[in-house]
């Protein structure tokens, strides 16, 4: 699933290329994505004509990014809110130019579009493909922001990790409200956004704190530490494009950098870089969490 860091690089790609360009005609291979959210979701013939008529003609003005949604503005006012999910990716293909995001589809790599293609933006120069395998992703269309707003799309949303408005006493006073283990509470999106498995594992291990954690046992220093680990990670790994380990791949093709500097995550059985100790696996909050015994407590 792409994080953070995988998104911001997509939105960063796409802003080079799409703002600026007309879409001639919209294909809605499978109107299930458009209709709304959820993993149970029936196609709507009446949006996706609404989807196919309030985006033919329209023109991109910016890409924005919340959490791990995109949000599509264009010169008219009409919003088209993106989440990939576990398996969604978007890939632009210009004149002279490429940009892809998200999981990585292998059929994407040899013919656009392929039998993941879900959704087709015909532009007046290129082409945006939505892919999705497990499609669970989302694209929703609104008139207007006002229409946007009323949704309340990101209202249990914590703040942008990168945001002034995350401070340390921010982050002390959220957790102290919070039951339950840290690693879930640190990707739940909550208290804070962007964290999913690999950096919610590089940030306990960067702070000196064991994924399983009670919330409750933590002391000052270590919250400290959480904090300092939650900004300066997912700015590294901003700065590096994102770490495309094997199920993600750049904005421009290419891969991640950050999958590079891991120092748990994907590294189970393998020496401790700090302390040389062998890292343990466990399953923290259903998913599969890598520690060190011993720089971690
Ligand atoms: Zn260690």
């Amino acid at each position: 699933m792409p994080e953070l860091p995988e998104v911001e690089a997509l939105r960063i790609g796409l802003t080079k290329y799409l703002p600026g360009r007309t879409i001639t005609k919209v294909e809605v291979l499978k109107p299930k994505l458009i209709s709304g959210r959820g993993n149970i979701r029936r196609a709507s013939s009446k949006k996706t004509t609404t989807f196919i008529h309030g985006l033919t003609n329209a023109t991109f003005k910016q890409i924005e990014r919340r959490a791990k949604n995109l949000k599509f503005i264009f010169k008219d006012g009409q919003i088209m809110l993106v989440h990939l999910k576990m398996t969604g990716q978007l890939v632009y293909v210009g004149p002279r130019s490429r940009v892809d995001g998200g999981h990585p589809i292998k059929e994407s790599n040899r013919e656009l579009p392929n039998k993941q293609t879900r959704i087709i933006f015909h532009l007046d120069k290129g082409t945006l493909y939505y892919n999705d395998t497990r499609q669970f992703g989302y694209l929703l269309y609104y008139p207007d922001e006002a229409a946007f707003q009323k949704e309340n799309h990101f209202e249990l949303h914590g703040p942008e990790p990168l945001n002034p408005e995350f401070t340390e006493e921010y982050f002390v006073s959220a957790l102290k409200k919070r039951t339950g283990v840290v690693k879930p509470v640190l990707m739940g999106q909550e208290v804070v956004v962007g964290l999913g498995n690999i950096y919610a594992d590089e940030v306990c291990f960067a702070a000196g704190v064991r994924p399983t954690r009670k919330i409750s046992s933590l002391k000052r220093g270590e919250i400290g530490r959480l904090y300092w680990a939650i900004r300066s990670i997912l700015k590294r790994a901003i700065e590096l494009g994102g770490s495309s380990v094997s199920d993600h791949r750049l904005a421009d093709g290419s891969r991640g950098n950050y999958a590079r500097e891991h120092k748990v995550y994907g590294r189970s059985g393998e020496a401790c870089l700090v302390c040389g100790s062998l890292l343990k696996t466990v399953q923290c909050g259903g998913r599969t969490t890598v520690y060190c015994p011993r720089c971690q407590r």
